[in-house]
């Protein structure tokens, strides 16, 4: 049977300026939800909509990624994004991966609401919707219908395609501008990161 059945791989792509337990909490939730073998952490140098001057060295975010990664052998950073000039569209990277996996494996690109309901203004939604399928984390009771609402035909097609699973899920109510506002304002924010990207930040003076 393991021969025959079709890997399934989650893609958790991100800014991560910085990674935070609230992206690592999502990723577990849906790799148990999917059943999925592994999920591979993509760090985005150039992500479409993040303001430059706000965006930490794309080096230093991949290394904390791989910090907090690294207890866990189902997670797995890749470099995709990291080794390819220009703009790091979400399409072109699943592209990349697809060619580097077994041609039976199947992923899903991980993404949070806010970032689902910007879909209509990707590169090549519809393609990328081909490529993959997308497992937005939501918060528990959020239903695909209520999720569209106030987006635009387009985003409503998108966020109803079956390729598009809901993932109901608690969560974390953390955010990386409130880890890079509390660093830079000397307030804790050491329980909300992992332990060696907390101390790494703190040592480094990053963020202050
Ligand atoms: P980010 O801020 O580092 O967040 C990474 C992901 O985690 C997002 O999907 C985010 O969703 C989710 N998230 C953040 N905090 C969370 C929490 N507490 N609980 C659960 N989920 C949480 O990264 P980003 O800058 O938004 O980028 C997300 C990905 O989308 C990147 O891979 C980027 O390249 C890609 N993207 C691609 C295109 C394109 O291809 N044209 C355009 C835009 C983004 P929320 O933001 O919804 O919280």
């Amino acid at each position: 049977m393991g021969k025959l059945r079709r890997a399934r791989l989650g893609v958790m792509g991100g800014s991560f300026n910085p990674i935070h337990l609230g992206h690592l909490f999502a990723a577990d939730e849906v790799m148990h939800a999917l059943s999925l073998e592994e999920i591979i952490f993509v760090t985005s140098p150039r992500p479409p909509f993040k303001e430059e001057s706000e965006m930490l060295e794309a080096e230093t975010r991949y290394l904390m990624v791989a910090m907090a990664t690294a207890t866990n052998p189902r997670f797995r950073v890749s470099r995709v994004e990291m080794d390819r000039p220009g703009t790091s569209y979400t399409v072109d990277t699943i592209e990349e991966l697809r060619k580097k996996y077994p041609a039976r494996s199947e992923f899903f690109f991980i993404l949070g609401m806010d970032a689902a309901r910007e879909l209509a203004s990707w590169k090549e939604p519809e393609r990328l919707l081909e490529l993959c399928s997308l497992a937005v984390v939501s918060r528990p009771g959020f239903s695909k219908r209520k999720a569209a609402e106030g987006l635009s035909p387009e985003g409503r097609e998108l966020l109803g395609h079956q390729g598009v699973v809901f993932v109901e899920s608690q969560g974390l109510d953390i955010s990386s501008t409130e880890v890079r506002k509390r660093v830079k304002e000397g307030r804790p924010f050491r329980y909300l990161l992992p332990d060696p990207v907390a101390r790494y930040i703190a040592d480094r003076g990053i963020y202050r």
